[in-house]
């Protein structure tokens, strides 16, 4: 199985080596011994970047391999890494903001259902049994209020699953990518908070 090392690592840049490539439905992929590249899932979008010099075009998990599609075909052997780092910091920026949001509902008795985490289109959606929700306004002021407490990220496995947290706050299982500490989100914005049934989705984005 390749070594997710994103799990565990912030660097963008390694050494690494393909094990394995071919081409499939007019596409090219490559399979790393260990990989910097986070793939699409979990409600994040995949990493963008090169091998040597060639292009990564997607990341995409099948099964328990990443399939890293590339522009031309590659061969088996040494490469090194280089994640684009400005999206990578775009999309942890992101992805640790959908949590605190995740974090704000459950103070509010809502139980966080699904997430996206895209840039333009991110959102949380909760289930709410008998609390309303509250505006927009309220949401933002408690999510930025947990921002400003600057607490550091704390990343474990757990009986086989990857936790990530951020100081005592509850931790989730989650394959996603993270800033380090809280202030490297910026500033929450909550667009809106939608109340449909019994489901509240929470659109976001960051400043
Ligand atoms: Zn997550």
């Amino acid at each position: 199985m390749q070594q997710r090392l994103y799990y565990l690592s912030d660097e963008t840049e390694c050494d690494s080596a393909i094990v394995s490539s071919g081409e499939q439905d007019g596409r090219f992929f490559a399979i790393l011994a260990a990989t910097l590249f986070h793939p699409r899932g979990g409600g994040q979008l995949a990493d963008g970047g090169w091998i040597d010099d060639c292009k990564v075009l997607s990341v995409e998990s099948l099964g328990e391999a990443i399939l890293h599609v590339t522009e031309r075909l590659l061969p088996p052997g040494p490469v090194r890494l280089r994640v684009d780092a400005d999206k990578r910091a775009l999309h942890s920026r992101l992805h640790s903001a959908g949590h605190l949001i995740g974090t704000v509902g459950i103070d509010l008795g809502l139980r966080p259902d699904k997430a996206q985490h895209w840039p333009e289109a991110s959102r949380v959606v909760f289930r709410m049994e008998e609390t309303a929700p509250p505006e927009a306004g309220e949401w933002e002021g408690k999510a930025n209020h947990i921002v400003a407490q600057n607490l550091p990220r704390q990343c474990g496995i757990q009986d086989g699953a990857r936790m990530v947290g951020f100081g005592s706050l509850p931790a989730f299982p989650c394959g996603g990518t993270h800033v380090r500490s809280l202030a490297d989100i910026g500033r929450i914005r909550i667009l809106s908070v939608k109340t449909k049934k019994d489901t509240v989705t929470v659109n976001y984005d960051i400043l």
